[in-house]
């Protein structure tokens, strides 16, 4: 479901006024920042109408006093966050219009929703639609897992729903019919879920299944890396669009100190190479979530990153979590893009790929988010300096624009 972003004002009256759309902006002279092919465009004005980029044009050589005026500037997308979650029984509307001003701040303009009650995220955004407070655009998940992960757990993203089971969270069984698949797929997608989260107790078998018919109802299909008993490489072979999590490409056995020790034997390291060749010929995405990692002692996944990255896998950035910082919450996303440069080896520019037209991709909207032409969603972001030189570019921003919108 992708949560469109408007501002409703509150006017004197109190009657509700929506501002959203109708209005155009020119941003003049500034840097484009062309990030599918890691370059700057230079001295470029960009005309945005009703939240979509409508014009760009090499920049007039003289500008008016009262246009928007961003000579030195870059102008790049908005960046995506691939893993995060919204919809959970424990947040109130203050833990999440705090967590939607955290990822603002980091520049994060969209996210993927990795699984939850999505019914919260569409009340949440009703609340901050109603208060003039502004939040990433929300593509959310339908969350599916076998009997052994839900065997004796209470059902908490269900809960007060007519039934156990929901359009965004389902329990399926290797002998769930192909009929009912079929229906849920669609509930799913009716409801308003982007795509399928892949969860756990899947099996190889029952993810043969699920893809093509996620396919033919146009909803994406995203996993886990490892959906026990499906492995990496059946996750992989299946055909899921978008994997999670790298430390999860060893399986359960991954978790034992045994497999530790041995994780980097030349065993291992061409066992795991040849399920990201897999990947790269497959066009697998991998939503890697180092951060995470890195604040939960598996310090492997960065090398096992750098090992796909190697490989040609595609990555995107994903947190699946924010933090607190003293009593502020914090998104993790331009500390996962760092780690993804300095501690898994990526490029800037491919780090740049992976928080804009990889995860566009992920969530079916590339060309149109996560990139700056002609059509695409006006989420931009102004910075001082080059990002294509130093990520620390994306920490001094100038201007942020939701939809054509400035944003303060
Ligand atoms: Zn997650």
């Amino acid at each position: 479901m992708v949560m469109k972003k408007t501002i409703i004002l509150t006017a004197l009256l109190g009657a509700l006024v929506l501002v959203s759309y109708g209005q155009s902006v020119t941003l003049y002279n500034t840097n484009i920042v062309d990030v599918e092919n890691g370059k700057i465009i230079p001295g470029m004005t960009v005309s945005v109408k009703d939240g979509i980029i409508t014009k760009i044009a090499k920049a007039k050589k003289k500008i008016k006093r009262n246009q928007t005026d961003y000579t030195g500037a870059y102008l790049m997308p908005g960046l995506i966050d691939s893993h995060t979650h919204w919809g959970n029984f424990t947040m109130t509307p203050e833990y999440m219009r705090d967590m939607a001003e955290s990822y603002i701040a980091d520049g994060v303009t969209t996210v993927r929703d990795a699984g939850g009650d999505v019914r919260i995220v569409k009340r949440y955004e009703a609340k901050l639609d109603s208060g003039n407070i502004v939040e990433p655009s929300v593509y959310t998940s339908s969350f599916w897992a076998g009997p052994k992960y839900y065997g004796g757990r209470a059902r908490q993203d269900t809960r007060g729903y007519e039934t156990v089971n929901a359009p965004w969270s389902q329990e399926i069984t290797d002998s769930t019919s192909l009929e009912h698949l079929e229906k849920i797929i669609i509930e799913a997608k009716v409801y308003g879920c982007t795509g399928l989260k892949l969860y756990n107790d899947i099996s190889y078998d029952m993810l043969k299944k699920i893809v093509p018919l996620c396919h033919k109802h146009g909803v994406k299909p995203w996993g886990h890396f490892a959906i026990f008993p499906a492995t990496a490489m059946d996750v992989v072979k299946a055909g899921v669009e978008t994997v999670s999590h790298t430390y999860l490409i060893d399986g359960k056995e991954g978790f034992t100190s045994e497999f530790k020790a041995k994780c980097f034997s030349q065993a291992e390291i061409e066992r795991r190479d040849s399920i990201f060749r897999e990947m790269a010929r497959l066009g697998t995405i991998l939503d890697a979530t180092i951060k995470i990692c890195m604040t939960n002692n598996m310090e492997f996944a960065a090398r096992y990153t750098n090992e796909a990255y190697r490989a040609g896998v595609k990555i995107a950035a994903g947190t699946d979590w924010v933090y607190m910082e003293g009593d502020r919450m914090k998104s993790a996303f331009l500390d996962e893009l760092d780690l993804l440069a300095d501690s898994c080896g990526m490029s800037i520019p491919d780090v740049l790929r992976a928080a804009t037209t990889v995860g566009a991709e992920i969530i079916g909207q590339a060309g149109r988010l996560g990139v700056i032409r002609k059509g695409a969603e006006a989420d931009l972001l102004v910075l001082k300096s080059n990002p294509l030189e130093s990520l620390k570019a994306l920490r001094q921003r100038i201007a942020l624009y939701l939809d054509g919108k400035e944003v303060k």
